[in-house]
């Protein structure tokens, strides 16, 4: 069998969620291990425990990807007096590498969020609240022959992606000019004397962390020998990337019935608010503690927003406009480990991939 590193299964994941999308406040990625490990198999977790690794020992998961970092904090000793502590120990002594995906994940349309809006059987579904300090605009000045290479290298880089779009490009003709110095080594023109050219001004919308990359692949195809380029910050909203989800049911369903839904799908229990007689239609969602889009739900007209970690005062902000419903941390984010595992499957189908089947949730009812 052809051996795969930690690194190499992780590259796949980080194609789709990047790390630099995480939090600064964030801790995802390798938390314990050596990347260049060979594995042989992934576990895949919400939360990194004691039980988790002993189930990855005992299935022969040398990775184990999970989405909550296992280290948040600097750890100043690692003597086994806390969980994080043994776990470190434990994963060390076996050999294992600890990786976590989180807020990178929590960030992306196609992340946590959306998996909550798909097991409800939602349609429509799109970023509830798209950031805007994500994007960038990049120009690049091209002579004739250059355009369609350098176009190609821009979308095969990643730029140019839209919504449900990619390879998106504006193009338009004009004049360059330019006079080489003395100590250039021009490609069309000479030394000292100005040089006019048709050129291509080629315009893509690109993701901050993108910006090295795609220029990197621009200039290594680019004929000239001073590419000529602008990056533009742009204040438009990111429609892939930012927190929560809201998305439509096919049918409107009774408020009663759709926390049966919820209910069935996430298991736990649910704590909302008072439930309006008139059918439910848009449903707004985040995984994990979304108390913080209350407001967004509320202007995009969602009749519900699910989310966990609601306090008490917060449920007075659904102030009879719509309902809100808290279904708890470990049943909101429970799927992630469905999305990681559903993105390796194809590249690696000598792995099993197992879910974990140990409960993480802190939390029992009773
Ligand atoms: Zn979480």
């Amino acid at each position: 069998m052809q051996m795969v590193t930690a690194q190499q299964i992780i590259a796949i994941l980080e194609g789709m969620f990047p790390s630099a999308l995480q939090e600064q406040w964030d801790n995802s990625g390798f938390q314990v291990g050596d990347p260049q490990t060979s594995i042989k198999d992934v576990l895949f977790c919400l939360d990194i425990t004691e039980k988790v690794l002993d189930e990855a020992i005992i299935r022969g998961c040398n990775l184990v990807v999970a989405h909550h970092p296992l280290i948040f904090q600097p750890l100043k000793s690692i003597t086994g007096s806390t969980d994080a502590d043994r776990c470190v120990i434990k994963a060390i002594q076996n050999g294992l590498v600890l990786y976590s995906m989180h807020t990178n994940a929590d960030r992306h349309y196609q992340g946590v969020s959306r998996k909550m809006a798909e097991m409800l059987g939602l349609s429509h579904i799109r970023v509830l609240n798209p950031e805007k300090d994500m994007l960038l605009k990049l120009v690049v000045f091209s002579p004739g022959q250059d355009v369609l290479k350098v176009q190609e290298a821009l979308f095969a880089a990643g730029a140019g992606k839209i919504g449900y779009y990619d390879q998106a490009s504006f193009n338009a003709g004009g004049v360059g000019t330019f006079r080489p110095l003395d100590g250039a080594n021009p490609a069309v023109g000479a030394v000292g004397k100005r040089e006019q050219t048709a050129e291509v001004r080629t315009e893509v919308v690109i993701r901050k962390w993108q910006l090295a990359e795609v220029l990197q692949a621009v200039k290594a195809i680019h004929s000239y020998e001073e590419v000529a380029y602008d990056v533009v910050p742009l204040l438009n909203e990111d429609q892939d990337h930012g927190y929560g989800c809201i998305g439509e049911l096919e049918t409107p369903l009774l408020p009663v019935e759709v926390l049966g839904r919820i209910k069935a799908v996430f298991g736990g229990m649910v704590r909302h608010t008072a439930l309006p007689q008139t059918p439910i239609k848009k449903i707004a969602l985040c995984g994990g503690s979304g108390s913080f889009l209350i407001g967004h739900a509320k202007r995009q007209g969602a009749d519900l927003f699910l989310t966990a970690d609601l306090k008490y005062h917060q449920f007075f902000e659904a102030n009879e406009q719509f309902i809100l419903a808290d279904i708890g941390h470990y049943e909101s984010e429970q799927f992630s480990m469905q999305i990681f595992r559903d993105k390796l499957k194809d590249n690696f189908p000598n792995f099993a991939l197992p879910i974990t089947e140990t409960t993480t949730n802190p939390i029992v009812y009773f």
